[in-house]
């Protein structure tokens, strides 16, 4: 997507891919396979572009840091990315910033036993928030993979046995909402941040983001002023997500990613300018673009594979047949509960795009979440 929007710039974006068929490969004006912990492989990209930057966080610090040494310019810059690769530095960053985030002990993982001292600190943590808690890998997780939900300690001790690294434990929030704000950053500090979304997550993996979804103006504006404060505190070049839950009045930073992310794809058609766009505009320091919706209300539903693998290429008619769905896929092999795409409705009224957004997801394949009500028209 990101490529799309430097395309219709006039802008050459080179893509660093381990596989050819990758997703970014069908839209990147030029691709190079090899991996992006791979010094060698980065140092070619870099040869090939002007500004290098990201669309995931699985990268190598040290080897980014070498290059940064040898004048490649990266953005988001080393000091945001190590936040954005580390969500126990994130968190330590963000608290020492003086930012509600929710409760949290970051203590070595494995691989222990329950005997070991991270097995102590949990069950002294636990003793003062309550069990369940949260228990998250520091590093390399995504779409609630190493996040984990614990009920006791043995639960908590079987999770921690396996692993290595450092481990980020919190107590298990009570949300009465969760939400997105996308800020987007010039080196200069010049900022526009597009109106908070709300985000439903079903199993950590997010499902539907609604514009304004239920928040408030009150609510939008805190979302933004909370984005703004948190995109200067990790100095953000480029796109930042800043991913918020909401419960009983407060309003805390969970985490944030240093990229175009999920809970924006509705700028594309839902606002002046697309989160890609003005990541790229961010990112190379040329001057960014409004971030004003452009209807009173969008609906974003992902698309994942059905549980027989079904493409939704395949269905894609049927996608298209509702009214008003701007349907996007990736072009992914289908694969059961894999995201392949999403579909974006704009309009006036709240629960009709909600409706038309999951009708061309469920008629793209995509399997009913559980845990989530669905509009009433497609329940
Ligand atoms: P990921 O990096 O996989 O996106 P997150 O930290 O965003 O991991 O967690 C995924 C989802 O799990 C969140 O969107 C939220 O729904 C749930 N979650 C994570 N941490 C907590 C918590 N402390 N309390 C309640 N729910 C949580």
């Amino acid at each position: 997507m990101a490529a799309e929007a430097a395309s219709a710039l006039g802008l050459s974006m080179a893509v660093l891919a381990e596989k050819p068929d990758d997703a970014a490969c069908a839209t990147a004006a030029e691709v190079l396979l090899g991996s992006p912990l791979v010094e060698e492989h980065l140092r070619a990209l870099a040869a090939r572009v002007g500004v290098v930057t990201f669309d995931h966080e699985q990268v190598d610090l040290a080897v980014l840091g070498a290059l940064d040494a040898d004048g490649v310019v990266i953005r988001p810059g080393l000091r945001t990315l190590e936040m954005a690769v580390d969500k126990s530095r994130m968190r330590a960053v963000l608290a020492d910033a003086g930012i509600p985030v929710p409760a949290h002990l970051i203590v070595p993982a494995g691989p222990r036993g329950a005997a070991s001292p991270a097995a102590d600190e949990i069950a002294q943590f636990a003793a003062a928030h309550g069990w369940p808690l949260v228990l998250k890998a520091a590093r390399g997780g995504y779409d609630g993979k190493g996040v984990w939900p614990v009920g006791d300690m043995a639960e908590a001790a079987s999770v921690v046995a396996p692993l290595t690294g450092t481990l980020l434990v919190e107590e298990m929030v009570a949300l009465d909402a969760e939400l997105a704000v996308m800020v987007a950053r010039r080196p200069s500090g010049e900022t526009v941040t597009w109106p908070a979304t709300e985000t439903a997550q079903v199993g950590g993996v997010c499902r539907e983001v609604l514009v304004p979804g239920r928040l408030s103006p009150e609510m939008l504006d805190r979302a933004r002023a909370m984005g703004e404060r948190v995109a200067e505190i990790v100095d953000a070049v480029g796109v930042l997500a800043v991913e918020l839950f909401w419960s009983g009045g407060v309003l805390m930073v969970n985490e944030i990613a240093a990229r175009p992310h999920n809970s924006g794809h509705w700028t594309i058609e839902g606002a002046v300018t697309s989160q890609f766009e003005n990541h790229l505009r961010a990112v190379l320091d040329l001057p960014l673009g409004p971030a004003t919706p452009q209807h009173a209300q969008v609906a974003s539903v992902n698309v994942f594979g059905g549980p027989a693998g079904q493409d939704p290429r395949a269905l894609l008619g049927r996608g298209l047949a509702v009214p008003g769905a701007h349907v996007h896929l990736y072009g992914k092999e289908a694969r059961p509960g894999r995201k392949l795409g999403h579909v974006t409705v704009c309009g006036d009224d709240a629960a009709d795009v909600r409706e038309r957004a999951w009708g061309a997801a469920l008629a793209l394949g995509t399997p009913r979440p559980e845990g989530l009500s669905l509009p009433r028209g497609v329940a």
